[in-house]
Parts: structure tokens; sequence; C-alpha cells
């Protein structure tokens, strides 16, 4: 029997560091959010910024903010600044486009740096997102290029020396499962291999250090753990040793070296830049960067202790009072293996979700049997943790979710 107790989790509250940012943040008092591993909370700055960036940059400064207001700058000077979330340097880094987009950059580059070698390796239970990219890429270069899909417990053994491009997403998004990266990278460079690494559910929630790490190329999301808004662009990172020799498959003129020439022939900008691409969503892109200073205030060291904390503590609960109500644990057990997410499975999961939802707890649901919570260190409290397994055990207790209403299909789930 578990000794957690309602009271407990308040005073882990009442002891936890981080727990001044939860007031930064404009949050809904009548829900339990867990779900920012999909779309973050909003920074309350944001709102005046982006009353900012639409009044006064847009509606008054007009084309003149281009260089006023920074807009030119922004991807360059917002990666400069992730960089320092990540365990990249200025320079390497840039808030551009969508993650996928990145992806397929990230991977062509990677391919052009190995010329001779023609296979990429990846998992098939990955987000879909990255494998349609990555067949997509491979389809365009035609000849013989191929993905080897694998999953975690086959990577070894799929990566020789056939192999260009190891391409993986450390927190897998439906499990939560968290890879080595220091080990997976040694064992591509071993193989002669580059990386490139999906961080959409890393960055903000655990420690990333990519260039302790030697990793090749990175992407990322800005809207989840780095609380950047619906939408907002994604990142890439490039060794700063890649970047002279990558081919750029996707070129525009963003990352011409000299932009504003109009040349007629592409010539790579020096460094990270010749991966941007063209005009850049600008509100968007401005609306990115409260999430990614208030990431800054904290260590990294402070974020994981602090996710971990909570997320054991959702494991021990769910495990201690919703034994027998048909749960699964899906998230690797062992902390060090796991990301900031906890995947629970039930025959009935998106039902059980919307009922859930209903009853003031939102997570969500992954097909085909997942209920997913997020656990944001900067806003989610062990309070919060308590209560939402509480309203889940009643839930499972009660069957409310067998309701039709909670079978109806939504198009966002
Ligand atoms: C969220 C996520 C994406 C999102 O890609 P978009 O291009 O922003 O739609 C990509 N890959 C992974 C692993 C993700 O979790």
């Amino acid at each position: 029997m578990s000794t957690i107790t309602r009271a407990s989790c308040l005073a882990l509250d009442r002891a936890d560091e981080l727990a001044g940012f939860r007031a930064r943040f404009a949050l809904p008092e009548d829900r339990i959010y867990l779900d920012g591993n999909s779309l973050g909370a909003m920074p309350r700055v944001a709102s005046e910024l982006a009353q900012d960036v639409v009044a006064r940059q847009w509606g008054d400064g007009l084309v003149g903010s281009w260089n006023e207001a920074g807009w030119w700058q922004l991807p360059k000077r917002l990666g400069d600044k992730l960089a320092g979330l990540v365990g990249a340097d200025p320079g390497e880094v840039l808030v551009t486009d969508a993650t996928g987009i990145n992806l397929f950059k990230a991977v062509a580059a990677a391919l052009s740096l190995r010329p001779e070698r023609r296979v990429v390796v990846m998992e098939g239970s990955n987000f879909p997102t990255d494998n349609y990219v990555v067949q997509g890429l491979l389809e365009t270069l035609g000849r013989d290029y191929e993905i080897r899909f694998t999953e975690e417990e086959g990577l070894d053994a799929a990566i020789d020396d056939d192999v260009a491009v190891v391409c993986l997403t450390q927190v897998h998004y439906r499990s939560g499962r968290l890879l080595d990266m220091r080990a997976v990278t040694a064992a591509a460079h071993a193989a002669g291999a580059l990386t490139v690494w999906d961080l959409s559910h890393s960055t903000g929630a655990v420690v990333v250090d990519l260039n302790a790490c030697e990793a090749d190329f990175a992407v990322g999301c800005t809207y989840k753990y780095l609380n950047g808004g619906p939408g907002s662009p994604g990142y890439l990172f490039a060794a700063r040793r890649h970047q002279a020799g990558s081919g750029v498959p996707l070129r525009g003129w963003w990352g011409h070296e000299a932009p504003f020439d109009f040349v007629r022939d592409f010539r790579p900008a020096a460094g990270v830049a010749r991966f941007a691409t063209g005009t850049q969503p600008i509100v968007s892109l401005a609306l990115a960067e409260p999430g990614i200073d208030l990431a800054l205030e904290m260590t990294p060291t402070q974020l994981r202790r602090k996710s971990l904390s909570l997320t054991s503590l959702f494991i021990e609960l769910v495990e201690g009072r919703c034994d027998g109500l048909g749960l699964e644990l899906v998230t690797p057990r062992a902390p060090a293996r796991r990301g900031s997410q906890v995947a629970l499975r039930h025959p009935q999961a998106y039902a059980v979700m919307q009922a859930l939802i209903e009853k003031g707890v939102v997570g969500d649901f992954r097909a085909p049997d997942i209920l997913r919570f997020g656990f944001a260190a900067p806003y989610n409290s062990h309070l919060e943790v308590w209560d939402a397994v509480d309203r889940l055990q009643s839930l499972l207790r009660s069957e409310d979710w067998r309701a039709a209403r909670y079978a109806r299909r939504n198009p966002v789930t």
C-alpha cells in the first residue's frame, strides 16, 4: 500500500524550487492540464507580446519592421537562445519552418555527407511525419535509397556500414521512452554513419547535450514543452563541423549568401543560415520567444528533477490506486529511460480520455489504445498529479466512460 497522500503531495509542492514559474503561465483554473507535450501552455507575457507584434510592429512599423523590429534576424537570434537549451553553440541552431520540413533538410544534408551509402535507419513506430518525410525524400533521390525500419531492440543490429544516417526520435511520442543519445550516436559513428535526432519531446523536458554527445543534426518543436504557441516554428541544429560541407537540397533566398543581391544561382550562406528557406511566419516565430526565455531561466537539471518527480509520482499513484482497473503502464519504469510523459494502455482509451477531459483532466489519446499524460515541470504540480489520478480512479471505478457520447471521435484526438 502506497504511503503517498494528498498532504504529502502538497509538501512536495512546497519544496518545489520551480513552483514560482506556474504563475507566469495562463492556465485555466478549472482544469488540470497534462497535455503540454502536445501544446504547451501560454506564457502570460505572450499575450502582451502578441499585441506589440501585431499592432505596433506590423500595424505601425509595416515593412520597416523587417529592420527595426529585427524580424529578419529572428530565426538566428532565437536559434542562438535555443542552443543554450540543447547543449549546442550559438551559430548551430535556427528556429524556422515546421519540424517535418527541418527533418527533410537535416536528413538530406546528412545524406549529402555520406554519398556512398544508401540506408537510413528509423523506427517504424516513430511519429508518422518523420517516416513520411524521409520516405518522400528518398523517393525523390531515387536510385537505391532505402529506409531500414527497426525498433529500439533491433537498433544495434540495424546499424552497419551500409548506413548513411540514423534518424531517431529521442523520446518516443507514444510510449515516452528515452533513448541514450550518447550511446546511439557513438554506435552510429563507429559504423561510419551520421545521426539526425528528433527532439520534439525532449527540448524543455529532459537534459539534452547535443555537442557533448557529438550529435550531427537535430530537429525539434517549440510548441510542445517550449510553450511557443500553436504551430510555432520548429528548429534545426547542424553541428558546426558539418555546416560548410553539407548539401542544401531545399533552397530558398533566406539561405543565400547574399539574399538581397537577388542573383540567379544559389550560393549557400555561411553557417547554419544555409538551411533557412523563405519568409517566416513572423507573428508565430516572435511568440515563440517567451517560452524559450522561460526555459532558459531554469537549469536543465532542475527541469529534469521536477519532471521525474512528477512522472514517478504519477506512476506510483496509478499503480497504487488504479490496480485492477484495466490500465497497463507502457512507459519505461526506470527514470533514466523515460521522458516527461506517461502512457497507459486501456482497451477503451479513447472513451476513457474523453470522459476524463470532461472531468477536468486534460491528457490525450494516441491510437490504438494509449492514454497519454504529459508533465510540464514549469507549471504542473504534485497536487495536480494527485487530483488527476484521483479522478482517473473514480472514473474507471464508475465506468462513466461507457456513455455513448464519449465514443464519438473528434478530428483531433
Ligand atoms: C510533434 C512531432 C512532430 C511535429 O512535426 P510538425 O512538422 O510540427 O507537424 C514531428 N516529429 C515528432 C517526433 C513529433 O513528436
